[in-house]
């Protein structure tokens, strides 16, 4: 079965060549061909021998995904529905989104999730298997290819739990980050979990720049058990002690996300115990008004109430910011397209 080219970061790609009787430098030039321009056949790499793209086409593949679906929003958010084009034609959702500073992606980094999160679209559709490197940096390339444009910010928060997929994660921003890759600099990728503790440690050991947000949304046990089943393995108290090692290593600001569902975990003595729990960490807290599923248990906060919390926390010292919801009219919550278009 041929491999995807694209699951190979530099230094493997390079000892692929080798193996096939190659000098390590048509990795580099292979390299940017995929990812700087973006190519979609190994045909277009002229500066290789003929014969080398005639063995690459037998061994290989590029892994192009297909555009299912493409919605846009009033507020110019894109949210694709991607085919992996593997046997089983899985689907991936991506998001793009626009900001002054540019464009930034949410992608994807499994087919479906295990964790179980009571205020996510992806719950109740059973998990199907990690994606790999490739399917992981195709979601860019695809979404570049579709726009003609250069993506500069990327955020794992689609789809699935980006530490559950740890070592396809790495080798993922190993090519995102490499100047040769797709050149984003660490500090422009943002990885989300659900908080996974131990994957917590090793990430911190890793020393990358990358912004680390945890998936928090309540300060105490009991509501964070009853949103998230993850907070019955990892509890709140080890999943701080694992943020404080990380801000330790790696002396940078961790982001906590709190989804403020009316009447759940909204009011002033949910901010109090949020407080407590942060004072003195180098953290900031991101609200976002919960993103209503379809079946859902959670309905959104009004607005007086996120203001409030918001401005309880700044006061009290933690840095806070509510999230400008994008994408709304579109189901940009993740998940939801798939869904629906598993539905259908
Ligand atoms: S919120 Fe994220 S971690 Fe939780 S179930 Fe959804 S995709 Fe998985």
């Amino acid at each position: 079965m041929k491999k995807s080219i694209k699951n190979y970061d530099l230094d493997d790609l390079k000892k692929e060549m080798m193996a096939i009787g190659e000098k390590p430098f048509r990795a580099e030039q292979i390299f940017k061909w995929l990812y700087q321009d973006n190519v979609t056949s190994f045909e277009e790499m002229t500066n290789l021998s003929l014969d080398l793209r005639r063995r690459l086409e037998e061994n290989y593949i590029l892994g192009l995904f297909k555009i299912v679906h493409k919605l846009e929003s009033i507020d110019g958010t894109k949210k694709y529905l991607l085919d992996v084009q593997d046997e089983e034609h899985n689907m991936i959702e991506a998001v793009l989104m626009q900001y002054h500073h540019g464009y930034t992606i949410c992608v994807s980094s499994q087919i479906g999730c295990k964790m179980g999160c009571k205020f996510c679209a992806s719950t109740g559709i059973p998990f199907v298997r990690n994606l790999e490197v490739g399917e992981i940096i195709e979601q860019i390339l695809t979404i570049q290819r579709d726009e003609k444009i250069t993506i500069s910010n990327i955020v794992f928060m689609g789809i699935g739990e980006p530490l559950d997929n740890f070592d396809h994660l790495m080798k993922a921003i190993a090519i995102i980050n490499h100047p040769k890759g797709l050149h984003i600099g660490a500090r422009h990728i943002s990885i989300s979990t659900s908080g996974i503790v131990p994957k917590i440690y090793e990430l911190a050991d890793k020393q990358i720049q990358c912004t680390l947000s945890i998936s928090l949304h309540a300060a105490s046990n009991s509501i964070r058990s009853s949103m998230m089943p993850i907070n019955q393995t990892y509890p709140i108290e080890t999943l701080m002690e694992a943020c404080q090692y990380y801000i330790k290593k790696t002396n940078k600001r961790i982001s906590f996300e709190y989804a403020l569902a009316k009447d759940n975990n909204d009011n002033i003595e949910d901010a109090k115990a949020l407080v407590n729990l942060l004072k003195g960490m180098l953290a900031h807290v991101n609200l976002i008004p919960i993103n209503p599923i379809e079946k859902g248990i959670y309905t959104k906060s009004t607005n007086e109430n996120i203001i409030k919390f918001r401005d309880y926390l700044n006061n009290h010292g933690i840095i806070t910011t509510i999230r400008r919801e994008l994408g709304t009219d579109i189901n940009a919550a993740c998940g939801q397209l798939r869904k629906q278009n598993m539905k259908e």
